[in-house]
């Protein structure tokens, strides 16, 4: 056995380059290393190995030089909850800082639909905006996730499902391996992802590899609240299917729902989205609205939505507001919810509406926030008490 220390950094979420400069740094003469790095990154990525002795392409020595300056650790799991309807939410630790304190916590969901397999990934601990609706929202910024933290969630959700090919050969009683489960990435769960444009871009290169991950770009979505300056440098970088987070048809609410409108306001936003690569019928924008009772769910808003959408090869998809403890929303009823989408269809959008999923675990659109907060508060409650 190789033993491998946790501690490590780990390989996963490096880049070619970045595991070309780990086999440099082992000494791996200049004209091997490109051979060796297309190795590791096909056991690291498109097998999800988990221990150094399994890669039995490598030579002993390289393996024990490997794990002895390196680890395959993915973020740790806390808890793993299960809902009813086989959403699934796990809360994963991060690294910890050099001030000793624990590592923070952030979460990654999964959801099961009869066709396709959804991962909804976080790109920060918490987010730098507060869209008035939004649970993560009440979280101030803890900090950004790294490559490794953004692809780890990844790579921890298909440990889990058993979504590795030789899965089965560690644990046979993991779920049958009839078809691919994870079939699309959402970048929709904690954080604005374009405010932590680099990682997240490294990170989807390494989604989107044919021979690792293997997620066609086409089945990536980036969601973002409209940060106009960055959404043509992820059209131009990274250029992953993209979602809007619209929510309101006028500025006035949408600076009240969705603060950053009042930098980049409805307008310009769509300008960015217009001119987003490549948009065709088959490369449609989605625009997510959420349904908030009495406040954005009117007809004439409905109206007004495919006014400003004209144009814009677009989905609309209607989110029934996930409640919260504290939020200060209802959700629409939902008549109210099909009326709307009545309009938007008539239109010739497609309008799905999104069940909600995984709300009895908190995992569902807008209901997560990490512990972390909750967990230092109690820290500093236990602290007080000791001194
Ligand atoms: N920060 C990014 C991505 C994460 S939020 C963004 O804002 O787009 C993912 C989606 O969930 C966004 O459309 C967000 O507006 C929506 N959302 C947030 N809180 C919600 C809630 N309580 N109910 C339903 N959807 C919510
Ligand atoms: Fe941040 Fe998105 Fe929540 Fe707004 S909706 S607070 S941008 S995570």
């Amino acid at each position: 056995m190789v033993g491998s220390d946790q501690n490590n950094p780990t390989l996963v979420g490096l880049s070619r380059e970045g595991l070309e400069h780990v086999f440099a740094t082992l000494g791996v003469p200049e004209r091997a290393r490109r051979m060796r790095v297309a190795q590791l990154w096909n056991w690291l990525y498109a097998r999800g190995t988990t221990d150094f002795d399994r890669m039995s392409v490598l030579s002993k020595d390289l393996r024990a030089a490997l794990s002895q300056s390196h680890s395959l650790s993915r973020p740790e799991i806390v808890t793993e909850q299960v809902s009813a309807d086989g959403t699934r939410k796990w809360l994963l630790r991060l690294d910890a800082d050099d001030t000793g304190k624990m590592g923070p916590l952030v979460e990654t969901v999964y959801i099961p639909e009869e066709t396709r397999g959804t991962l909804c990934i976080s790109s920060q601990v918490g987010c730098t905006l507060t869209c008035s609706f939004c649970h993560t929202g009440t979280q101030p910024l803890v900090r950004n996730l790294t490559p490794s933290e953004i692809t780890g969630q990844i790579m921890v959700a298909r440990d889990r499902i058993g979504e590795w090919p030789e899965a089965h050969a560690d644990d046979p009683t993991g779920l049958p391996d009839v078809e691919r489960k994870i079939t699309n990435i959402v970048l929709m769960g904690m954080g604005e992802p374009l405010y932590n444009f680099e990682n997240v871009r490294d990170a989807m290169a390494i989604a989107a590899a044919s021979d690792g991950l293997g997620y066609s770009k086409r089945r990536i979505t980036l969601s973002t609240s409209g940060v106009v300056p960055e959404i043509p440098r992820w059209g131009k970088e990274a250029n992953t299917m993209l979602a809007i987070s619209l929510h309101a048809v006028r500025d006035d609410l949408r600076n009240e729902l969705v603060p950053i409108n009042r930098k980049w306001p409805i307008s310009e936003l769509l300008d960015a989205c217009r001119q987003y690569p490549s948009l065709s019928n088959a490369k449609r924008i989605t625009f997510e609205y959420v349904m908030l009772e009495g406040v954005n769910d009117s007809i004439a808003d409905a109206k007004e939505l495919v006014r400003l959408l004209a144009g814009i090869p677009a989905k609309i998809n209607l989110i029934p507001f996930n409640p919260w403890p504290g939020a200060p929303y209802k959700c629409s009823d939902w008549e109210q919810i099909e009326k709307f989408a009545e309009v938007v269809n008539r239109a010739g959008y497609a309008s799905p509406v999104r069940a909600p999923r995984g709300r009895d675990i908190m995992a569902a659109c807008g209901q997560l926030k990490s512990a972390s907060v909750k967990e230092r508060a109690s820290a500093r409650r236990v602290e007080a008490v000791a001194t």
